[in-house]
């Protein structure tokens, strides 16, 4: 077989080299130990956790090492192309603050390693796929999907692993003449790998999380190229890792099956292997057993998920280096104001097995995280979110920033600052009867007695001076209670409750009620401070004539 009369049959078009590929795109000059990698994700429309994952492992390697992080679109698949997608994708991953160097923006392309979507690369691959089938590497099959149904039946029946090899790789072999016919007929044709390898053989391979593999030989003519030219993911990896000048592929460890085949084919095609990290899936406990995330059953897996319920971008990325390094937590407490950035990563801490998603401690880690800020910050991130996602109380935050900040204010700086939000959807049940709109109507603990109730919101209105600062405030709380017959001394109460109507805790309730419809709400005296004198006066008299 003349295979340069082949590889000039088959890309009659191809004038590029890949010699004159490689100088375009020339090994970057990167300091010792720089990492390059890139994130590689497909548009399907459906940005989720382990993306993230993905991504920020990438980027932590990336920038920690002096390297380069560039974003790749692997569009190759027109099947599970969704209008879109690659905007979302890209706005997504900037949402959550993963910094790319270069690749695929909302603009177009940045960075001169590209184009970095793989739809606009075919013109490459082509260059890659003559020269194999030049050096007798790769040939076009022409076989019919009931063909290859049929030969995957007789696998089967026969109990034999499946797949197109060995003697049952139909094209392999083919004179020129029978595969001229075939063009001339303008049937179509896949370009396929001809390998070498035998499953009888195995070598040992290092992965940077998985360790160290064994792995068994790749025996399979996998394809290409598809039938419109348009390469499948092996290839495109193995070309575009090699001409961006990869050094580094993180990616699922769904990739492994494959990696046989990778190395296989970088060796032909005479590029260096990059260093691998394949990470395993995100599990979460399901009653006793662990399982993977699943896109149908779990909606928490969806990056769209944590952005509605309101999770800050930071608590996402707290809570991821918490599971992917399991001493981020120590290094967190012994350094509480660090950015998590100057956290030494290591891909080497990773569970090979997969991390354990927990999101119970996300709302932990997301409750500290929000506690940290400053009310202008929460102000800030907590409108941009309500303006998407509750637009009427982004219009009542938005309408007076400085009387929102002062509620956010409350409890917020020194040692002990309060937890009272883990997402800004908690937001609005929390500071909400500041609003008047959003004040609930009072509802009094039944087992008072309407006039008791109204007799202690009497007392507290007569001896109410906004001018009070929150000693001499309590001091009044407690005056009414010992005139009402409650008690301050809880102690007292517990000893003997018949001996008292209540406590100073009760009296401060029906105060607290009436004033924001809520027998749970910040500190009080901070609330009428913000409220003001006329509005805290108005709802406790509105309190007494619903109850009168
Ligand atoms: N497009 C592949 C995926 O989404 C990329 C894997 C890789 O990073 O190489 O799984």
């Amino acid at each position: 077989m003349d295979y340069r009369a082949l590889a000039d049959l088959l890309f009659p078009n191809v004038t590029d080299t890949p010699e004159s590929l490689e100088e375009k795109f020339p090994l970057r000059s990167a300091p010792e130990g720089a990492v390059i990698t890139r994130m590689a994700p497909s548009p399907t429309g459906f940005v989720h956790l382990g993306n993230l994952v993905q991504g920020l492992t990438s980027e932590r390697m990336a920038h920690q090492s002096g390297g380069v992080l560039f974003l790749r679109v692997e569009d190759t698949d027109a099947k599970r192309e969704v209008p879109g997608a690659v905007e979302v994708l890209i706005n997504t991953l900037k949402h959550y603050g993963i910094q790319f160097d270069e690749g695929a923006t909302i603009d177009g392309d940045a960075g001169s390693y590209g184009p970095y979507r793989q739809r606009q690369r075919a013109a490459i691959y082509h260059v890659y796929a003559k020269k194999l089938v030049e050096q007798g590497m790769a040939y076009p099959c022409f076989c019919t999907e009931e063909q290859l149904a049929a030969m995957r039946e007789k696998q089967e029946s026969n109990k034999e692993t499946t797949g197109y090899y060995g003697q049952y790789a139909m094209w392999r072999d083919r004179e020129m003449e029978e595969i001229q016919a075939q063009l001339d007929a303008g049937n179509p044709w896949v370009l396929r790998f001809r390998s070498t390898g035998s499953i009888e053989n195995q070598f040992k391979f290092d992965d940077l999380v998985k360790g160290k593999l064994t792995i068994t030989e790749n025996n399979i003519d996998h394809v290409l190229l598809k039938s419109d030219g348009i390469p499948t993911y092996h290839f495109a990896h193995a070309v575009d890792d090699h001409l961006m000048r990869t050094t580094h592929v993180v990616r699922g460890d769904e990739w492994l099956p494959t990696l046989p085949f990778h190395i296989q084919l970088f060796k032909a095609l005479g590029f260096k292997l990059p260093k691998y990290v394949h990470i395993g899936p995100l599990m979460k406990m399901d009653g006793t057993s662990k399982r993977k995330l699943s896109k149908r059953k779990d909606p928490e897996l969806a990056l769209t998920f944590y952005k509605a319920e309101g999770f800050p971008v930071k608590a996402v990325y707290e809570y991821i280096m918490t599971i992917l390094n399991s001493n981020f937590e120590d290094w967190r407490r012994a350094n509480p104001d660090t950015p998590a950035e100057d956290f030494k990563f290591s891909p080497k801490k990773l569970n090979p097995a997969g991390s354990l998603f927990d999101y119970a401690k996300l709302t932990d880690v997301s409750k500290n995280v929000i506690s940290k800020m400053d009310a202008g910050t929460v102000y800030t991130l907590l409108t941009e979110w309500a303006k998407e996602f509750d637009p009427d109380f982004g219009e009542k935050l938005a309408s007076d920033s400085a009387y929102a900040t002062s509620i956010l204010a409350i409890g917020r700086g020194g040692k002990k600052p309060r937890k009272d939000l883990a997402v800004w959807k908690d937001a609005k049940d929390y500071m909400g009867f500041f609003y008047d709109e959003y004040l609930e109507k009072p509802v009094f603990d039944e087992k008072f007695e309407k006039a008791t109730v109204i007799d202690a919101l009497n007392r507290f209105l007569e001896k109410f001076d906004i001018s009070d600062d929150s000693g001499v405030w309590f001091d009044k709380v407690k005056s009414i209670t010992t005139e009402m017959g409650f008690t301050t001394d809880m102690k007292a109460y517990k000893a003997d409750p018949s001996a008292y109507k209540g406590t100073v805790a009760d009296v401060s309730t029906f105060i607290r009620v009436a004033v924001t419809g809520k027998t749970n709400s910040p500190d009080l005296y901070t609330v009428m401070q913000i409220l003001g004198y006329d509005r805290t006066v108005e709802r406790i008299r509105s309190a007494i004539a619903a109850l009168s």
